[in-house]
Order: C-alpha cells, then sequence, then structure tokens
C-alpha cells in the first residue's frame, strides 16, 4: 500500500521545513512506501524555493507550484489529481496538524473504513472567531447532511483513493468531502487528533470564510439530496404555491360572480397573482434543472449511482471505481 500526503502551503516558509522533518520521520518509521506532495498556492514569500530545495534532496517528493493564489481547496483538488497512492491523507502545512497522528488514520483504513477524518478535541485557536463559528457550523452541517461528525475543518484526513477520485471540488468544499462520500455510501470514523497553536506566520482566513462554507453548505445539500431529481424540489414549491394562488382567486371569483362582491379593492387579487406566478416559475426552473442535471451527469459520464465491486464474466473481481 502507498500512501501521497497532500499538503496545500501559501506563504509557509518558516513552517515547511519542520513540517516536512517531522512528517518525514514518522513515514520513515512506518513500513508504507509514501510520497509527499506540496502544493504552493500561489505563495509571494519563500515558500517556494524551500519546497525545491526540499525536492532536490528527496526523491519522494512532488511540488506543485501553482501561477496564483486558488486557495486551498483548488490545492487540494490538484494534489488529489497528481496523487498516486492508494491512499491519501490531507494535512495542513502549518505545523498545526501532527504528523504523529498519520499511523492511528492508517490504522483506521486498514480496518476498512474508506474514509478517516481528524477531530481536534482539544483545538488551539482563538475561541471567537475560529472555535464558536465551527461549533455551530459542524453542528450545521451534521444536520443538514445526516453525517454526525464533531470536526468537518479538521483538514487532517485519509482518504482511500477510489473516494477522493470520484469527487470534485469547488469553492470552499474541501471540508464536506465526508458528507459528499456519504452521499457515495462511503464508510467513514473519525479520530481524535492533536492540535497545536500556530507558531509560525499567520491564519489566512477571516470571520467570512462562516459564511463561505454555509453558502457551500446549500450546495453540497441540493447535490446530495437533489442533484437527480431538481424537479421534485422546485416542482413540489412551485405546486404548493400555484394551488394556494389558484384557490384564492377560485374563491374570490366565486364572491364576485355569485355575491358581487367588487374585485378590484382587494389586496387578495394580488398575493393570488403572485403566488400562481411563482408555482409557474419553480416548475419552470425545474424542468430547466432536470435538462440541467442531464448535461451535467452525461457530458462527465457520471453515473446516478455508485458500484462497490462487479464480480464475474470471468475477468476478475474489479472495482468499478477503481481509474
Ligand atoms: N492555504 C492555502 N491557500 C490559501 C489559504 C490557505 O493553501 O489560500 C493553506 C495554508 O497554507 C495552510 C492551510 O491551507 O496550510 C490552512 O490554512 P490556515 O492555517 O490559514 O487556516 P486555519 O488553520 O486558520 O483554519
Ligand atoms: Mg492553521
Amino acid at each position: 500500500m502507498k500512501l501521497s500526503v497532500v499538503i496545500p502551503a501559501f506563504n509557509e516558509e518558516e513552517n515547511i521545513r519542520h513540517l516536512y522533518d517531522e512528517l518525514k520521520a514518522v513515514l520513515r518509521a512506518s513500513d508504507y512506501s509514501h510520497e509527499i506532495l506540496f502544493i504552493d498556492d500561489g505563495s509571494s514569500d519563500n515558500t517556494l524555493s524551500i519546497l525545491h530545495d526540499i525536492q532536490e534532496m528527496d526523491a519522494s517528493v512532488f511540488v506543485i507550484s501553482f501561477r496564483r493564489n486558488f486557495g486551498q481547496t483548488a490545492a487540494m483538488s490538484a494534489g488529489f489529481d497528481f496523487a498516486e497512492g492508494d491512499v491519501i491523507v490531507t494535512m495542513d502545512a502549518d505545523l498545526q496538524n501532527d504528523p504523529h497522528d498519520i499511523p492511528e488514520l492508517i490504522r483506521k483504513i486498514e480496518e476498512g473504513y474508506d474514509v478517516v477524518t481528524g477531530w481536534r478535541h482539544d483545538r488551539k485557536d482563538a475561541f471567537i472567531n475560529r472555535k464558536l463559528p465551527s461549533i455551530v457550523a459542524n453542528k450545521l452541517i451534521s444536520w443538514t447532511t445526516g453525517v454526525s461528525l464533531h470536526d468537518y475543518g479538521c483538514t487532517l484526513k485519509a482518504f482511500r483513493k477510489e473516494v477522493i477520485k470520484n469527487i470534485k471540488l469547488y469553492g470552499e468544499m474541501h471540508r464536506f468531502i465526508p458528507a459528499i462520500a456519504s452521499g457515495m455510501g462511503i464508510s467513514f470514523t473519525e479520530i481524535k487528533v492533536n492540535h497545536r497553536p500556530r507558531r509560525f506566520g499567520s491564519s489566512k482566513y477571516g470571520i467570512s470564510r462562516t459564511i463561505r462554507v454555509v453558502l457551500d453548505l446549500l450546495t453540497v445539500k441540493f447535490l446530495l439530496s437533489y442533484s437527480t431529481r431538481p424537479i421534485q424540489v422546485f416542482g413540489l414549491l412551485g405546486f404548493i404555491s400555484g394551488a394556494i394562488g389558484f384557490i384564492i382567486a377560485l374563491v374570490m371569483t366565486a364572491q364576485r360572480q355569485f355575491f358581487g362582491i367588487p374585485l378590484g379593492d382587494r389586496p387578495l387579487l394580488l398575493l393570488s397573482i403572485l403566488l400562481i406566478f411563482i408555482g409557474i416559475q419553480f416548475v419552470s426552473i425545474g424542468l430547466i434543472a432536470e435538462l440541467q442535471a442531464r448535461t451535467y451527469h452525461e457530458t462527465q459520464q457520471k453515473p446516478v449511482y455508485f458500484v462497490r465491486k462487479l464480480s464475474g464474466r470471468g475477468a476478475g473481481d474489479k472495482a468499478e471505481t477503481d481509474e
């Protein structure tokens, strides 16, 4: 079994070397073959030249350097694209994750889990702008996705190759990989990991990340539940809205026809027209989304199902998800 460690780094010049030394010691002590993928996310400091120095000394290191800063999620995607290992481990470059937790992650993968995530049970970050939003976000994500984890934000995670190669990441979505993966029917678990305060450099995020994460959550929820059947969401909303509008209009028409109640000065008339219009629009959006869903799945040859294993036809057992 080969291990790929994926590490996005953006302006981490003081951390990189310490991280490499510590990580390398851990990997050497384990008996897996390994590679370390550093992704320089358009750093403006010496991160890249330090990475190149390390790479020259160690053939197991692979450096991907971005033309500009594309963000942590993009950096992780690049790492996944280039990783050659059977198991992929992700971690931060700022020494906040402890490489000594990696063997435990791998043990869980060997037990049969497809995804193992770290839980920073004793997180060493500021309370107000880090831990508090994270507690709220974790509850929210667990509740909406139905995947119960204590800590989505922890970058220290391990994945089987098949899981990662089938997931496309956008926005701030790297934290939702377990939730997306669970939609594919994948098994996951969580272990407590060590977390350390940032010693060098500064955090790359502010409080605005919370909002972006919540917006991404909306997308993930939609994709998980309805990406193959959007009409069922929009159509239902449209139907409810349209039906209420229609009933109001019907009642008012009857009142006008049979009881001579004037129609022109009734605000309810506007409401009923509005509801009918919204209803029609929702249904139309649903139909357009159905077309989109077909384009989405078919252009990417993305099946609407996920196979664990195929057996028979004399070709031996073959995991469909293997690329
Ligand atoms: N990072 C990155 N690109 C970015 C922002 C961050 O590659 O645009 C990397 C950063 O170098 C670090 C990891 O993502 O390795 C986590 O960032 P940070 O420590 O700033 O986040 P925090 O721990 O404060 O949540
Ligand atoms: Mg950090």
